[in-house]
């Protein structure tokens, strides 16, 4: 956690929100965008994904994406590679984190990074060796993100037991930070409590634990809350509530960053993130997706009279 923050959050929406978008963002656009929220204070920023531009052109200029983040004093440079090849690339380009995704669903990994668990674990081992042997590399934090650990498209339900199993193996193979993630957006606050009062107390200890929530449902900061009161303290979402999933029309990205920093600031939790210097940067997706929905309800109804965020409290 950074220095005089209670609350870490972390942008998600230049991989999760473009990740989907057919339109290519523009790279200068990409750098605007993650300079100016570095600017307004967001500690730390998932700025794209290594991944074959084959698959996803998206992020094709991930290296140029990456060395410009790097320039900037204090922020932490995460992406995300769903594989040893990707992780590779990443760590050439000098990023401080990976994220590296598993769904704890076996049919949901297989069809998103098209492996079974058992192989993904093994994969992961092999990144963390190739981290551990590759001069300059070994300050690199590997986060491991458990997608469906609050329920599938495909399996429905997934149970806690479940969860707390890949996560096991995950630390045991040297995972620096958990992140459980409402990957489809099914969860209930009930269920995300029991979920993260479980992770935490097996893992808490041992390594950070991060949460990752979708609104497909209209339920992320009611989850965002379950969370916080279970212990968690870092939390990921994307300006604007940009993403969504190719394979469900209507549904909503991550939840809004703007709004999750309002509901942390208000409840005298301090995030370091200026919300205002963030409704500006809307301005910058707004241009360049003009066809996708901007969500986030403080962007629309400004603050409230005498509303002072804990970050600006004495
Ligand atoms: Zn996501």
């Amino acid at each position: 956690m950074r220095p005089g923050i209670d609350v870490e959050c972390r942008e998600v929406g230049l991989r999760d929100g473009l990740q989907i978008q057919k339109v290519f963002f523009p790279t200068q656009d990409k750098i605007r965008w993650l300079t100016l929220e570095a600017a307004a204070g967001m500690p730390e920023i998932e700025v794209c994904s290594f991944v074959p531009p084959k698959l996803l052109p998206q992020f094709a200029d991930n290296k140029e994406v990456v060395a410009a983040a790097l320039k900037i004093d204090g922020l932490c440079v995460a992406a995300l590679s769903p594989n040893m090849r990707g992780a590779q690339d990443a760590f050439q380009a000098g990023i401080h984190k990976l994220n590296y995704v598993t769904s704890v669903s076996e049919s949901h990994n297989m069809s998103n990074v098209r492996r079974t668990v058992d192989e993904s674990v093994a994969d992961f081992e092999r990144i963390v060796a190739l981290r551990d042997s590759t001069p300059g590399a070994k300050d690199i934090r590997l986060c491991t993100g458990l997608a469906t650990a609050l329920g599938c498209t495909i399996e429905g339900n997934v149970a806690v037991s479940a969860v707390l199993k890949l996560a096991e193996r995950f630390v045991e193979a040297g995972a620096d930070e958990l992140s459980v993630a409402d990957t489809v957006g099914y969860a209930n606050p009930q269920q995300v409590k029991a979920m993260f009062e479980a992770v935490i107390d097996e893992f808490g200890k041992t390594v950070p634990i991060s949460a990752h929530f979708h609104d497909t449902r209209g339920l992320g900061l009611a989850n965002t809350f379950a969370a916080l009161e279970a212990g968690c303290r870092r939390f990921d979402a994307s300006l604007a509530g940009l993403g969504g999933c190719p394979f469900a029309p209507n549904a909503t990205g991550n939840i809004v960053m703007e709004d999750l920093v309002f509901l942390l600031e208000g409840a005298g939790l301090k995030t370091g993130v200026d919300i205002d210097k963030l409704v500006e940067i809307r301005e910058i997706v707004a241009r360049n997706l003009p066809d996708e929905t901007l969500y986030g309800m403080y962007a629309r109804a400004g603050a409230p009279k005498g509303f002072v965020p804990a970050s600006a409290a004495a």
